[in-house]
């Protein structure tokens, strides 16, 4: 309309999936601002989740250390004590000095930061309400024929509404970021990557954790049936209790008392009670698309509410796309980010690229459990015919010489063409090794590709290379 701004390209949400689009599209030439209600940009990996909860996780396991494993490598320190307003400072001060980055780079790169909260008018128009720290709060209107949903994810609460988030005591992710102080009993319900990530943090600080999760293994989506067994021994010799096949019914709490948290097993059985002072309800993440008014323009949802698109971010609506975690697939930022750039290249040259096939999964505990491709459990599903190369740190200089040797790196390759089809890894370091995996993945590498490959001496690295050795033909040190 006359009266609107109109852009080349807008994109709707500041999360990792919007700026980086809105980045990229800048970078191809398009006049494309980016709109965050919020009043900060990073969404919700940069304010609560992916930077704080690695802050927490780092700083958690130096004082850990330093408190229980640093006598035995020559180094006496007395009084380690746990400072928890600094170590939540310190968590505060990434936060703020990585969602003020990317507002200079969307600078850099001449991306308008609109902040405000947009909704459609049409396929082509949407309304701004600003936000309240802007000079003005009358809302205006901004138009294109490319509108890029991003919207992102927000907290699920507990199934039927049974436990209510309150964030004091009855926690979110969110809220695990930010406790005051540090609670004697935890309860998590959901042993996947985040209640796995803030029980770690907790219990490392002093909680006494436990993971209550209703399927039989630990570890989410994905994971490989060896590494989850192997990942909730190492996470049980930690201190942390798990309570498997049990199912959450119900949590009461009486003013000050401890909470009482019920469960029955999974498959139906007698009732069990838990009590604890601060419950993690780590259940999973549900799209967020409150208030943008998709259903004016007929933007049709599936039945998670997850935005339709097809194999191009397009929506149901000509003009309008959607990307990361408002769309299917692993809510991660890295893949948000894929996405990000493949939508802008799409709308400029018609095409871009994410490999859905070769997107990483990291939990970052201690040790890191990482993996990318198939695990053991999809191949026998799909009745590929694998073979496994396995190579444990216990076998590997450096991590001997760092006296971290739990864990091994896992090759899933095909039988008969030695096709790299997955990696698994725990162990030290397991997510940033990952990346070479991913690469391999990505490329099409047999276990002889990376076999043959040179990698410095001595590494941890040099572990996945045996383990291409094992499953190739054999390895060296073990
Ligand atoms: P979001 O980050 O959710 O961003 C969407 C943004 O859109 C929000 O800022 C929101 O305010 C804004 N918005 C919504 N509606 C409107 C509107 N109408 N107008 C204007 N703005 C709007 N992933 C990893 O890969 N690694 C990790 O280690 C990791 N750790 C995590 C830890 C925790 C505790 C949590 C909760 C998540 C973690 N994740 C991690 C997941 C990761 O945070 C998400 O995958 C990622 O943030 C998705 O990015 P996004 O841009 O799609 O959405």
């Amino acid at each position: 309309t006359e009266s609107s701004q109109s852009y080349d390209v807008i994109v709707v949400g500041g999360g990792i999936a919007g700026y980086v689009a809105a980045i990229k599209a800048s970078q191809l030439g398009f006049k494309a601002p980016c709109v965050e209600k919020r009043g900060t940009l990073g969404g919700t990996c940069l304010n609560v989740g992916c930077i704080p909860s690695k802050a927490m996780l780092n700083n958690s396991h130096l004082y850990h250390q330093t408190k229980h494993d640093i006598k035995a490598r020559g180094i006496e320190v007395s009084d380690v004590t746990l400072n928890l307003p600094a170590m939540l400072k310190a968590k505060d001060k990434a936060v703020f000095n990585l969602t003020r980055g990317v507002e200079g780079l969307l600078k850099a790169n001449k991306v308008d930061y609109i902040q405000g909260a947009a909704s459609f008018l049409s396929p082509s128009l949407l309304s701004i309400t600003p936000n309240q720290n802007q000079p003005s709060d009358n809302p205006f209107q901004i138009s294109s024929s490319n509108i890029i949903i991003a919207t992102g994810s927000e907290v699920a609460p507990f199934p039927g509404g049974a436990i209510t988030i309150d964030e004091e005591r009855i926690v979110s992710s969110t809220g695990a970021l930010e406790l005051k102080s540090v609670p004697k009993k935890m309860a998590v319900i959901g042993g996947g990557i985040i209640g796995l990530e803030m029980g770690s943090v907790w219990s490392r600080l002093g909680a006494e954790v436990t993971v209550i999760e209703y399927l039989g293994a630990i570890g989410g989506a994905g994971i490989d049936g060896e590494v989850a067994k192997q990942f909730q021994k190492t996470l049980t010799k930690q201190g942390l209790k798990f309570k498997l096949n049990a199912k959450v019914t119900s949590a009461s709490s009486n003013g000050g008392d401890p909470i009482s948290i019920y469960t029955e097993p999974s498959n139906g059985g007698a009732q069990d009670v838990l009590e604890a002072d601060v419950v993690l309800v780590a259940v999973g993440r549900r799209p967020y698309t409150a208030g943008l008014g998709l259903e004016k323009i007929g933007v049709d949802l599936d039945s998670k509410g997850r935005v339709i698109i097809d194999d191009q971010f397009n929506t149901t609506v000509p003009g309008v796309r959607a990307i990361g975690d408002v769309i299917a697939g692993p809510m991660l930022a890295h893949k948000a980010e894929d996405e990000g750039i493949a939508v802008a290249e799409i709308i400029k040259k018609g095409h871009g690229h994410v490999n859905y096939e070769a997107i990483p999964s990291v939990v970052y505990t201690h040790p890191e459990v990482a993996w990318v491709g198939k695990n053991e459990e999809d191949l026998k599903k799909m009745g590929v015919s694998y073979k496994v190369g396995k190579f444990p740190f216990l076998a590997n200089s450096r991590a001997k010489t760092n006296g971290e040797t739990e864990g091994f790196v896992k090759f899933l390759t095909d039988k008969d063409t030695d096709k790299i089809l997955g990696v698994h890894i725990i162990g030290p370091n397991a997510g940033e090794m990952i990346a070479e995996a991913t690469l391999a993945l990505e490329y099409g590498a047999s276990a002889e590709d990376v076999a043959r490959t040179s990698h410095a001496h001595p590494t941890l690295a040099e572990a996945f290379k045996e383990a291409a050795m094992a499953a190739y033909s054999k390895p060296i040190h073990f």
